[in-house]
């Protein structure tokens, strides 16, 4: 415990947003290249990829996920002398099961066959259907200390996180009539999540007990305090969870349940993993690729580039509060296509931005209920506005 505090200590200090000033969107090219080649001509297709072996001993099924634009969780089923390991679960519907399952047996396996599940963090894609997992198997369960400390609040007993969250929305701006839908909108999931403490707490630099593996345990908190992401140096293999996704960037929002500075944790935990010696990054969604230092320039780029979104729209209108600056941002979708849940998240997204920006001394907050953004004088651009959505870097230096 004392060891997490001090990391967490270090992680709220530092100039977190290194990375971001270093790096340009507009210079950053991806070079990855997918390996999984059949799982992205199934994405092109709209359907579920296949059941892969994707080396010697290593297995993906992908879990389907309902309603979701990511599809699918993917669950990789590692041999072991005597079953098998997997790396997340999915969710908990019998459709989730079943896919599982079928995949168990695709490679020669079944599920009472399962001796442990490596979770990434505590979203129900992923943890979801651990607890039935284990019921059916007897297997292990392993999870972060920081997502495993949220679970009673979150699964069972969240009316406190609800009021909470609640708040934290009134203080965003959020408009009285937006708030019951909102902040009802994360009931729905948790139906889809059978509630299971942990058996195994991982620790950051730790070696998971698999036999016949050399899987390390690298804390990576952004996403979800406690994501951890599993890598083999051996087989030069990197299971990333929701960390590093080929094409998409996961959600890294301001939430009761967050720690401070999620943005600053985030970049710092990419750069955690940018320099390891991986042949391979198998990723919890999308599709497997090579290239992970590329993708972390370019996430972070991605960021930066954000940030510069962000400082123009102050520019423009200082006083904005998150949710107006959130309404103004450009999303994959538009505003009115995006669920109730997935604008919360946006409406984090930002805080988390601003967030890092106030550490950074370049916005200032006023006021409370709503609270209200400005740039400070260090952050201004000239006069001028045509170009401000292209110019200055993403981080205060
Ligand atoms: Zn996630
Ligand atoms: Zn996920």
């Amino acid at each position: 415990m004392a060891k997490r505090d001090d990391r967490f200590e270090r992680r709220t200090a530092c100039a977190c947003g290194t990375g971001l000033a270093r790096l340009r969107a507009s210079t950053v090219r991806t070079m990855i290249s997918v390996t999984g080649t059949k799982q992205v001509e199934a994405w092109d297709r709209g359907v579920l990829p296949p059941v892969e072996s994707v080396r010697p001993g290593v297995w993906s099924i992908p879990v389907p996920i309902p309603a979701n634009p990511l599809r699918y969780v993917l669950v990789y089923a590692l041999e072991l002398p005597d079953g098998v390991a997997l790396v997340d679960a999915g969710w908990d519907t019998p459709e989730a099961m079943a896919a599982l399952e079928s995949g168990l047996a695709t490679m020669g396996a079944a599920i009472t066959g399962v001796r442990a599940v490596l979770v990434t963090h505590i979203h129900p894609d992923h943890y979801g259907l651990a607890g039935r997992v284990r019921e059916a198997s007897g297997a292990w369960i392993g999870l972060h200390p920081a997502d495993a400390s949220m679970l009673r609040g979150r699964y069972l007993e969240p009316e406190e996180l609800l009021h909470a969250m609640h708040d934290l929305m009134v203080d965003a701006g959020v408009p009285g009539e937006r708030l019951p839908d909102l902040n009802a909108a994360s009931m729905v999931i948790r139906g889809l999540v059978a509630m299971a403490e942990p058996d195994v707490l991982f620790e950051h630099g730790r070696r998971v007990e698999l036999p016949g593996w050399d899987l390390d345990v690298i804390w990576t908190p952004g996403h979800s305090p406690g994501h951890v992401c599993f890598y083999s140096a051996s087989r030069r293999l990197l299971l990333s969870g929701d960390h590093v996704l080929p094409r998409i960037t996961p959600n890294v929002g301001v939430h009761m349940q967050q720690h401070p500075n999620p943005l600053g944790d985030f970049v710092e935990s990419l750069l955690a993993v940018r320099n390891l010696d991986a042949e391979e990054v198998l990723p919890a969604h999308e599709y497997r690729f090579a290239g992970i230092a590329d993708r972390v320039d370019e996430i972070v780029a991605h960021h930066a580039s954000r940030l510069d979104q962000i400082r123009a729209l102050l520019e423009e209108r200082p006083g904005s509060t998150a949710w107006e600056l959130t309404l103004r941002l450009s999303w994959s979708r538009p505003w009115e296509k995006i669920e109730p849940f997935m604008q919360r998240a946006a409406n984090g997204e930002t805080l988390a931005h601003l967030v890092l920006m106030e550490i950074h001394e370049q916005v200032r907050r006023e006021g409370t209920n709503p609270a209200r953004f400005y740039l400070t004088a260090g952050a201004q651009t000239p006069a001028s506005t045509t170009g401000a959505r292209t110019r200055g870097s993403g981080s205060g230096t």
